[in-house]
């Protein structure tokens, strides 16, 4: 088993380091805000006085943070993890951030001797809580041979996907066309509703048609066909728009970056900041199918 330093213990790495600890790992953890120290505590982590003593005789770091800024603020710190750790020591970051900070983390972790891997995850706060989350994970072959096992007991899929950045990449990617199908869901079931259809009918033809995608037969948006989607637990998250809102906004700015002209991408990133505007941000994402209703007349 493995010593492991962990930094951000929010709704997602608190559960987190609770599976690790679980699983017969030694976590030392911290958090710059008290509640998420006393969750990491509560869920079995020891909690250190500052960012840069985690990695004191730790085999691995992990982090889980809010956005690139924050994990490179931490990776910068000349008193952050860095100045503790022993040489090759492992640094995987699966916060959800931007592709480009996320290559400069692994040129950061490079210069310092350690070796990184992007791992960002799907699944929610339901998935680090049962410890089933997918890893989407980016870095070298030799890094993600020794995260492999580690981030197993965290999550049920681990996927590597490529060099520095692609765990971000294929993140990104999924999320966007995530935010468009949920949109064009939406759009099919509210223009159903208005020409006479049962939600129920149209699920029974959607789910088994060439219209199928998940946001219609795991997450359906209206209550009913799908017992377990937020829909039928009045849009609570879930998933929270807010969060579409940040991984759209992420996919953007790498479509830019790449001039790939992700037209619908654009247009969704558009109808869930008005969304979000429309003070939502809180609600789940297939909430979305409220807004298409709002823009026709209610
Ligand atoms: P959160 O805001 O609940 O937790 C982030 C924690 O990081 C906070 O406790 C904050 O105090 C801490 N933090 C910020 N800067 C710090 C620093 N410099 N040093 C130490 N601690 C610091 O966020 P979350 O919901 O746990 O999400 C974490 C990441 O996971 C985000 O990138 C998010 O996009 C991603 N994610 C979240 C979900 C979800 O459903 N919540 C799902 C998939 C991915």
């Amino acid at each position: 088993m493995a010593t492991i330093g962990f930094i951000g213990l929010g709704n997602m790495g608190a559960p987190m380091l609770a599976n690790l600890v679980k699983t017969g790992h030694q976590v030392t953890a911290f958090d710059l805000s008290d509640s998420a120290r006393q969750a990491g505590k509560a869920a079995g982590g020891a909690i250190a006085a500052n960012a840069g003593d985690v990695s004191k005789g730790a085999g691995i770091v992990i982090t889980m943070l809010p956005a690139g800024r924050h994990v490179l603020s931490v990776y910068q710190d000349s008193n952050g993890p860095f100045s503790q750790a022993a040489p090759g020591t492992l640094f995987i970051d699966c916060s959800t951030i931007d592709v480009t900070s996320a290559r400069s983390a692994h040129e950061l972790a490079r210069k310092a001797g350690m070796l990184s891997l992007d791992a960002p995850v799907s699944g929610g706060v339901g998935g680090a809580t049962a410890g089933t989350l997918t890893f989407m994970v980016g870095g070298a072959p030799e890094a993600f041979a020794r995260g492999e096992s580690v981030l197993a007991n965290m999550g049920r899929k681990i996927v590597h996907c490529g060099g520095d950045g692609a765990g971000q990449a294929a993140k990104i990617c999924n999320n966007m066309l995530l935010g468009i199908s949920m949109i064009a869901t939406g759009e099919a079931f509210a223009l159903g509703e208005r020409l006479g259809l049962t939600h129920q009918a149209l699920f029974d033809v959607i789910s088994t048609a060439s219209g199928q995608c998940w946001s219609v037969t795991s997450y359906c948006p209206v209550p009913g066909p799908v017992p377990a989607s937020p829909a039928n637990n009045d849009y609570k998250p879930g998933f929270a728009a807010e969060l579409m809102l940040k991984d759209l906004s992420l996919a953007l700015e790498a479509a830019q970056s790449t001039a790939t002209d992700c037209a619908l991408g654009k247009h969704a990133q558009e109808i869930y900041a008005k969304f979000n505007a429309a003070g939502h941000a809180g609600e789940d994402f297939s909430a979305v199918i409220n807004d298409v209703r709002a823009r026709s007349g209610g």
